[in-house]
């Protein structure tokens, strides 16, 4: 849908990250590494955390600045992992300015009905663990570094913290749970570190089940027709089936920009296609 935002090295150093360094959970793929690249052409050096290393070297390597990506590794439910990844990423770039806690995965619309408890409870602990507690170790883990730089949090939503049917209970739980976090945490911050959020609509991506159900092979972008995801809705006022990651990365730039949203706190911009003009 949008054309992809390409800037020079002078248009680089007036960008609106201009000098920001970045930190992102999940940013291996989909919408972390969209919006990882989508930094830097704004003028950040961004450190990509997730847990496949040769995974995040490879897409540093064909990045089109790799000087200024950084890979760690780490699983977000551990917080030293998080704590060490942080220490790098100081040490490589001298600061951090913006995070962005995205890593997570999804239920695969598993609904109550086709659960049984004990495969309720596991997908409940796998997928809390990783979408609301990596997102709380995530904050533990970055928010001493932003205070020094008065940076900012941008943490990735979804249209499921704010409506039905975007997954299951437990995923929908485990956005709105987010949502909480984004709130929470601006009152919490204030008045060093901004907070906001993203709510993104669905697109095809790497996105992944829990693995204690069976569904850790299965990717959203292999298991649904595009249409499904994105396009062809008329619940969507804005629908597009061509909607990827890089389509969203405009908000989190407005949103991570100290000269553009500096008094911008505990906000979300839904930019999900409008999902919600339909008052449901
Ligand atoms: P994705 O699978 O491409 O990205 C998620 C990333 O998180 C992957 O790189 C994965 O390896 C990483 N990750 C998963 N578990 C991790 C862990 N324990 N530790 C470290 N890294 C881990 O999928 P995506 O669609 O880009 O998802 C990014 C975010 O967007 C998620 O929070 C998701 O809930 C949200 N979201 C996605 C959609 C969609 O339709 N794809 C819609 C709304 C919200």
């Amino acid at each position: 849908m949008t054309e992809s935002v390409k800037y020079d090295d002078a248009a680089r150093q007036s960008g609106w990250l201009s000098g920001d360094i970045a930190f992102i959970t999940g940013g291996g793929s989909g919408i972390g590494l969209a919006v990882a690249r989508r930094f830097v052409a704004e003028g950040a050096s961004v450190a990509i955390f997730g847990r496949d290393l040769g995974k995040l070297e490879k897409v540093i390597a064909e990045s089109e600045f790799p000087e200024r990506m950084f890979a760690v590794a780490g699983d977000v439910r551990n917080p030293e992992d998080l704590h060490r990844a942080v220490a790098a990423t100081v040490e490589r770039f001298g600061k951090l300015d913006i995070v962005v806690p995205n890593a997570g995965i999804w239920d695969f619309n598993r609904s109550v009905t086709r659960l049984n408890g004990e495969e309720l409870s596991a997908t409940f602990d796998e997928l809390f663990g990783i979408n609301v507690k990596g997102y709380l170790l995530t904050v533990e883990a970055t928010w001493r570094e932003l205070v020094k730089t008065r940076g900012s949090i941008v943490m990735t939503l979804s249209n499921a913290s704010f409506y039905t049917a975007g997954g299951g209970p437990v995923y929908t739980a485990s956005k709105f749970a987010c949502r909480g976090l984004v709130n929470q945490f601006a009152y919490e911050l204030a008045p060093k570190v901004r907070v906001n959020g993203v709510a993104v609509g669905g697109m095809n991506t790497d996105l992944r089940g829990p693995e204690s159900i069976g569904l850790k092979e299965r990717s959203i972008a292999a298991s649904f027709a595009r249409s499904e995801v994105t396009g062809d809705n008329p619940l969507i006022p804005l629908h597009d089936a061509s909607v990827d990651p890089n389509d969203f990365t405009g908000s989190y730039v407005l949103l991570a920009s100290r000269r553009n949203s500096g008094n911008i706190t505990g906000n979300i911009i839904n930019a999900d296609g409008g999902i919600g003009v339909r008052g449901f």
